[in-house]
């Protein structure tokens, strides 16, 4: 036995070496820089922030060896040893033929989607996240969304509600049986839009049998397979002897391919990866990349951050570090539990997600009670998390009206190895003290707002 494990303190398996520091600002201070960026936290400087839970997408902090790579980097234009180096570690974790760097995971999906998406074609996935959506839809084809049910139900604690519903998959497939309409099948680890839930080995060893029953090519969407690994070993029996890394490769075992952005589990700040074993596909690919992303063996990324990213996957796996991440994840999720606060249950990797509209019932969906909870976050304690709900989601109908989003969540997402277990419990207590007043909350109204990604820098102010 460890001898942390005789105590309940998660303790953070790292220590510091190099800090930077935190703006404190005052409530008073805070109520006027809100008014200023017109209540939208994504237009906040973030020295403004006090603690940034806004996305664990590139906010994490990377290690020493981490930093002792990127001074190895070899900044060669073609063949540089950094390539050679990532694509070893990718290799002995995923066993896939060609490794592709990419800037981050939309470059990737876009490279993918267009070498494979088209009118007519339709591309299943258990969630497609928001840039995989967009990216398929910008190619004319068409994005399914085949959850289980139970991850559709924010108050089922199901163990793995990320999971592919394997009879409506067999049903897509029958339906489209002879034609090549489904030219992939993309699996989500962990499910990032429904809650950063994850996938059972089962379920994506049943996807797997079905796509090759009907000849279809599965795909991971592998931003998070460390954390997806971590939740298979915790609760599937089966694998409660064995290493991640193992999990993590009997996982990759089971697809054609995957990509990922390596902003989450890898680490880094910024890099993404398609991977895949199909020859022909590597032609396109390798086209699209040197048009868009650059040489075949760095594809937007400088050798050094390569050579980062190797060594993030190497530290990923490691157990010690992935029990601190989750448990702390857990941590934040279980004491707001405990203070009455409803959220997506279980907590999912990398994020809590508060359920604003069973906490906020007097606000209706359209005046954004999640934003609303977002903007007395940041005003009581500098906490900074995302809205996900209709102010992110609401779409229009054919008459201009807007309908709102089946959830309103604030999500505060948990950067990785950034903030120490006293942050966590500052925004425990910040989020006790909104709770208390939450009665006094009011709705909020969109006063000026584009056409697309509104969220991003639409204007809104108190309704
Ligand atoms: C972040 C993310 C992406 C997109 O990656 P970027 O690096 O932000 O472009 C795709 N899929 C999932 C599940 C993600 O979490």
């Amino acid at each position: 036995m460890k001898s942390n494990e005789n105590f309940k303190t998660i303790i953070e398996p790292f220590r510091i070496k190099m800090v930077e520091p935190i703006n404190m600002t005052s409530e008073e201070e805070r109520k006027i820089i809100l008014k200023e960026a017109h209540y939208n936290l994504f237009l906040i400087k973030a020295e403004n922030i006090i603690v940034d839970l806004l996305t664990d997408s590139g906010t994490g902090a990377m290690s020493a060896a981490q930093w002792g790579a990127m001074m190895e980097g070899d900044e060669s234009y073609a063949g540089c040893t950094s390539y050679y180096d990532m694509k070893a570690v990718v290799q002995d974790l995923t066993n896939m033929k060609h490794i592709y760097p990419t800037h981050q995971g939309r470059a990737a999906e876009r490279i993918l989607f267009g070498c494979l998406g088209s009118e007519g074609k339709i591309i299943p996935n258990n969630t497609h996240f928001d840039t995989t959506r967009a990216n398929i839809e910008f190619t004319k084809a068409k994005a399914i969304d085949l959850v289980i049910d139970e991850g559709k139900n924010a108050g089922s604690l199901f163990p793995f509600k990320g999971n592919m519903n394997i009879n409506k998959l067999r049903a897509l497939f029958e339906e489209h049986k002879g034609t090549d309409n489904i030219p992939l099948c993309m699996l989500t680890i962990t499910n990032n839009s429904g809650g950063g839930q994850p996938v059972s080995m089962g379920n994506i060893r049943d996807t797997r049998a079905l796509c090759k029953e009907f000849q279809i090519p599965l795909f991971l969407d592998a931003c998070r397979f460390a954390e997806n690994s971590y939740f298979i070993k915790k609760r599937e029996e089966e694998f409660s002897n064995k290493t991640i890394k193992e999990i993590a490769q009997e996982i990759f075992s089971y697809c054609d391919g995957f990509t990922m952005s390596a902003k989450k589990d890898a680490i880094v700040n910024m890099g993404g990866l398609l991977c895949f074993n199909d020859d022909v596909l590597s032609v396109n690919v390798k086209n699209m990349l040197i048009l868009t992303e650059g040489f075949s063996t760095y594809g937007g990324l400088s050798g050094r951050d390569m050579a980062a990213l190797a060594q993030g996957l190497r530290e990923v796996v490691e157990e010690d570090y992935l029990e601190y991440r989750i448990k702390s994840t857990a941590y934040l999720g279980d004491a707001l539990t405990k203070a009455g606060i409803p959220m997506v249950l279980p907590i999912g990797g990398h994020a809590v997600y508060i359920d604003a509209a069973a906490m906020l019932p007097h606000i209706p969906a359209l005046e954004y009670p999640a934003q609303s909870l977002a903007c007395e976050l940041f005003i009581k304690g500098g906490v900074r998390g995302v809205e996900i709900g209709s102010f992110m989601f609401g779409s229009l109908d054919e008459n201009g009206v807007e309908i709102p989003n089946t959830m309103e969540l604030l999500r505060l997402a948990i950067p990785r190895r950034v903030y120490t277990q006293s942050h966590i419990d500052y925004v425990i207590e910040v989020l006790k003290l909104v709770n208390k007043n939450k009665d006094k909350l009011k709705g909020m109204k969109i006063t000026k707002q584009p056409s697309l990604l509104r969220h991003f820098s639409a204007e809104l102010s108190p309704a």
